[in-house]
C-alpha cells in the first residue's frame, strides 16, 4: 500500500517538504500531494528579498540558532542536522541556480529572481508530487486517517503536513488557517502578532517622521513599556510618513506589545559614542568652530535635514556656535541620543514580513518536526511559534524544518 502524504499550504515550507520527499526518497512507496489554494504556490515566497529571495544566511548552526529568539533551543536540531550549506548545496545542484553572498552573509540566486527560484522548485517536484491548485482547505480532521475537507473535494492521507503558514500579506494565502487547523486537531496556539513590521508613531511624533520622511540613518532603536527598556536593536532606521520602518525599527517591533498604552522608542542617533562622550566632542566642535550655524556642526553626526529638525527642537536652528549656551548644548545631547518617538499602536500584522506566535513549540516534537498530540501530523514554517530576524533566516528555518519531517516521513 502507498503511504499518501498531504501537504496542506503550499508556501516556501510545503514546496521545501515536497522537495525534500523527492530528494530523500530512495524507494519508498509514497504518493505525495500538495494542496495550494492560489493557481500558483509559492505566492509569499516571490516576494522575498524584494523580488530576490534571501533563501538562507551563510552562518554556523551555534551562531544561527541566536536569530530565531525564544525558538533558539527548539530549531538548533534542525539547523544542524540541515544547515545554511546544505540549502545551497540543493539550490545550486538540484534546483541548478547559482547563488552568490552579499552582505551580512546574505545568500541569494545570482539571477536575482524570486520568481525563478519559485518555479525551479515546482518544476523540480512536478514528477513526484500532485499539486492541486486553486483548492481551499476548509476542515482538516483525524481518525484512521487524515480526511481533508476543500472546496473541491474530500482527500485522505497517512500523514499530513501543515504548512499554511502565518497570517500576515494575507493576499498571498496565509491568513490565519494553520492556526484554525491545529487548534481543532488540539493543539495549542500562542497569541499571533506581527514582526518584522513597520511601526506606526502617534500624531505628535509622525509630524516629525513625516517631515524626515525617506532620510535613512544608523541609529539604535530601543523599545519602552512605560519606564521599562524591553528591547533594542542598531541599524538602517528609515523615517516614513506615518513612523518608521527599515531594518532596526522592524527587527525590534516584535516588542511592542498587542495593547500599546505607554509604548515609545527610544532613537540613539549617535550610537558609537555614549551620553558623556558624545556631549564632549559636541563642545569640542562648538570651541573649534565659533563662526559655524548649530545645524552645520549637527549634520557632521547626522544628515543635514535630521540636523536641521534637532536644532528646531531646542530652538536653536539660527543659533550659532559662538556663545551657544550650555542648557541648549545639553538639550541637544538629549534629542541626538534619546529621540522619542511615541508609537500610536500595535505594528500591523498584514504588513509583517513574519507573524510571531503560533503553534506552541513543546507540543512539536523538534527532532523530526512531528506533533506530539497528533500522530502523522508534521507543522513546519510559521504556522510554528517561530519568527527569525531578517536575512534569510525564516526561509533556511523552513527548509531545515522541512528536511526533519520529510527525514522522518520516509523512515
Ligand atoms: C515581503 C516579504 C519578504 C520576505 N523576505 C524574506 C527573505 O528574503 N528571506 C527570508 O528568509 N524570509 C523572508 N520573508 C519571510 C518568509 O517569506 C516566510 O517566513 C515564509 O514564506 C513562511 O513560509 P510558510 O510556508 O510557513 O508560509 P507561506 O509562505 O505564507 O505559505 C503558506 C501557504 O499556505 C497556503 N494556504 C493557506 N491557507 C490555506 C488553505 N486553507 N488551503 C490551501 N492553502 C492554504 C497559502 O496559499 C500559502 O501558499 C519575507 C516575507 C515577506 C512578507
Amino acid at each position: 500500500m502507498k503511504k499518501r502524504v498531504g501537504i496542506i499550504g503550499g508556501g516556501a515550507a510545503g514546496l521545501f517538504a515536497a522537495c525534500q520527499l523527492k530528494r530523500l526518497n530512495e524507494g519508498s512507496d509514497i504518493e505525495v500531494t500538495l494542496i495550494d489554494r492560489n493557481p500558483v504556490p509559492g505566492k509569499k515566497l516571490i516576494l522575498t528579498g524584494h523580488g530576490r529571495c534571501n533563501i538562507t544566511n551563510r552562518k554556523d548552526a551555534s551562531a544561527l540558532k541566536k536569530c530565531y529568539h525564544e525558538a533558539e533551543k527548539f530549531i538548533f536540531p534542525a539547523l544542524k542536522e540541515y544547515g545554511p550549506e546544505d540549502t545551497m548545496s540543493f539550490v545550486e545542484n538540484d534546483l541548478g541556480l547559482k547563488l552568490k553572498e552579499e552582505e551580512n552573509n546574505r545568500i541569494f540566486p545570482v539571477c536575482d529572481s524570486a520568481v525563478r527560484v519559485r518555479d525551479a522548485i515546482v518544476e523540480y517536484i512536478s514528477d513526484s508530487t500532485e499539486i492541486l491548485r486553486e483548492t481551499k482547505v476548509i476542515e482538516i480532521n483525524k481518525s484512521d486517517d487524515f480526511e481533508v475537507i476543500t472546496d473541491k473535494g474530500t482527500y485522505h492521507f497517512d500523514q499530513v503536513i501543515l504548512s499554511c503558514g502565518g497570517n500576515s500579506f494575507t493576499h498571498t494565502g496565509s491568513s490565519g488557517d494553520s492556526y484554525k487547523f491545529a487548534k481543532r486537531l488540539g493543539h495549542s496556539v500562542n497569541q499571533v502578532k506581527a514582526a518584522l513590521a513597520p511601526i506606526k508613531a502617534d500624531e505628535a511624533s509622525a509630524k516629525l517622521c513625516k517631515s524626515l520622511s525617506g532620510v535613512s540613518v544608523n541609529a539604535r532603536v530601543s523599545v519602552f513599556d512605560g519606564d521599562k527598556k524591553t528591547a533594542s536593536f542598531e541599524g538602517d532606521t528609515l523615517f516614513a510618513d506615518f513612523g518608521l520602518t527599515g531594518p532596526a525599527p522592524m527587527e525590534i517591533s516584535r516588542e511592542i506589545p498587542v495593547d500599546v498604552k505607554n509604548v515609545y522608542l527610544e532613537l540613539d542617533l549617535v550610537p558609537e559614542l555614549n551620553d558623556e562622550a558624545f556631549d564632549s566632542e559636541l563642545q569640542s566642535q562648538i570651541n573649534a568652530h565659533a563662526d559655524t550655524k548649530i545645524t552645520t556642526i549637527l549634520s557632521r553626526f547626522v544628515p543635514a535635514s535630521v540636523a536641521g529638525e534637532i536644532a528646531a527642537q531646542a530652538d536653536a536652528s539660527d543659533m550659532y556656535a559662538q556663545g551657544f549656551p550650555k542648557d541648549k548644548r545639553k538639550k541637544l545631547c538629549r534629542q541626538m541620543k534619546h529621540l522619542k518617538i511615541s508609537v500610536d499602536r500595535a505594528p500591523d500584522l498584514e504588513k509583517a514580513y513574519v507573524t510571531r506566535g503560533g503553534v506552541v513549540l513543546n507540543e512539536v516534537d523538534r527532532k523530526t518536526m512531528q506533533s506530539k498530540i497528533v500522530p502523522g501530523l508534521f507543522i513546519l514554517g510559521e504556522a510554528l511559534d517561530i519568527d527569525g530576524i531578517s536575512g534569510g533566516f525564516n526561509l533556511q528555518a523552513c527548509m531545515s524544518e522541512a528536511y526533519l519531517a520529510a527525514k522522518s516521513i520516509l523512515s
